[in-house]
C-alpha cells in the first residue's frame, strides 16, 4: 500500500475505535502547537536549540523571593521575546478545532495538554489539563487557585491570592518546580478510567507525561498515536497514523460523521 492509503486506512479504523470507545482521554504535545506556527523548544528549529534553554533557578528564585522573580519576570515581559510573540499571534488550527468538535459530540471526555499557549481553549475545548500550566494565567502557590494574568492587579508585587492571600505565581510550570497537585491528580485519573488514549503530536519522553498512556495501556485502554514520527509509544500503539493532527483530527471527525455519530 501507498503511504497515502495507509494513513487512510488508520483513519477509518481509528474512527471505528473512537466509535465503540466509552471515555476517550487525549495526550497532547508540541507538534500540535507547532502546526499553529509555535516553535518547539527542542529540535533542530527549537528556541532552546537556538537560544539556549532557560536559566535553571527560577523556581528557586520565586520560592527565596517572590518580589525579585516578579520584577524579572515584568521586566522579561516588556522586551516581548519573539517566542512570545509568536505565542501571542498564534490561531488554534484544524486539530484543535477537530478535538472540541469531537468532545461536543461526545467523542473526547478530556485532554491533557503539554502545551501553555490556551490554543485548547480558544479552540472550544472545555475539559482540559495543563500539565505545564498556561501563560495566560497566574496560580496561587498556596492553594492552587488560577486566576486570568490580565484581571489581577500588579499594583502590589508579588501580587496575592484572594481566596487565601498566598503568592500568585504565573500558571506555566518552570524548571525544577512540580506539575501542580490537581493537575497531576486528574490526568491519573484519566489514565485510569480511560479506554482509549490519544497520542497526538508528542514524542512521549517528557516525564510524567509519557506516562499516562502507558498506565491507560496497562489498565486495558487501547492507544492511538498521531504523529510525524515514530515515538517511545509507536510499538505499543494499537493504531498509528503518520500524518500532521492538523489532517488526521478533522479526516477522523469526517468519519464519525460518516457514520452518523
Ligand atoms: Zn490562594
Amino acid at each position: 500500500m501507498t503511504a497515502r492509503l495507509v494513513v487512510e486506512e488508520a483513519i477509518r479504523t481509528a474512527a471505528a475505535v473512537i466509535a465503540r470507545s466509552r471515555h476517550v482521554a487525549a495526550l497532547v504535545g508540541a507538534g500540535l502547537s507547532a502546526e499553529s506556527g509555535i516553535p518547539t523548544f527542542r529540535g533542530e528549529d527549537g528556541v532552546w536549540t537556538k537560544f539556549g534553554e532557560p536559566t535553571f533557578d527560577g523556581w528557586e528564585l520565586f520560592n527565596h523571593d517572590p518580589k525579585a522573580w516578579w520584577e524579572a519576570s515584568l521586566e522579561n515581559a516588556a522586551q516581548y521575546s519573539d517566542f512570545a510573540r509568536s505565542l501571542d499571534a498564534a490561531m488554534p488550527n484544524a486539530g484543535h478545532y477537530a478535538l472540541a468538535e469531537m468532545e461536543q459530540h461526545g467523542h473526547l471526555a478530556h485532554v491533557i495538554t503539554q502545551n501553555i499557549d490556551d490554543l485548547h481553549r480558544r479552540a472550544g475545548s472545555r475539559h482540559i489539563t495543563e500539565i505545564h500550566g498556561n501563560r495566560y494565567l497566574v496560580r496561587c502557590m498556596t492553594c492552587g487557585g488560577r486566576d486570568r494574568l490580565s484581571t489581577i492587579s500588579l499594583a502590589r508585587i508579588p501580587p496575592l491570592c484572594h481566596e487565601c492571600g498566598g503568592y500568585l505565581k504565573n500558571d506555566t510550570v518552570m524548571f525544577g518546580e512540580p506539575i501542580p497537585e490537581d493537575a497531576l491528580r486528574e490526568c491519573y485519573r484519566q489514565a485510569a478510567i480511560a479506554d482509549l488514549f490519544l497520542v497526538i503530536g508528542t514524542s512521549a519522553v517528557v516525564y510524567p507525561a509519557a506516562d499516562f498512556p502507558i498506565m491507560a495501556k496497562r489498565h486495558g485502554a487501547a492507544l492511538i498515536e498521531i504523529n510525524l514520527d515514530d515515538t517511545a509509544l509507536t510499538d505499543i500503539a494499537d493504531v498509528v497514523i503518520r500524518a500532521k493532527a492538523g489532517d488526521a483530527l478533522p479526516a477522523i471527525v469526517e468519519q464519525l460523521h460518516g457514520r452518523g455519530l
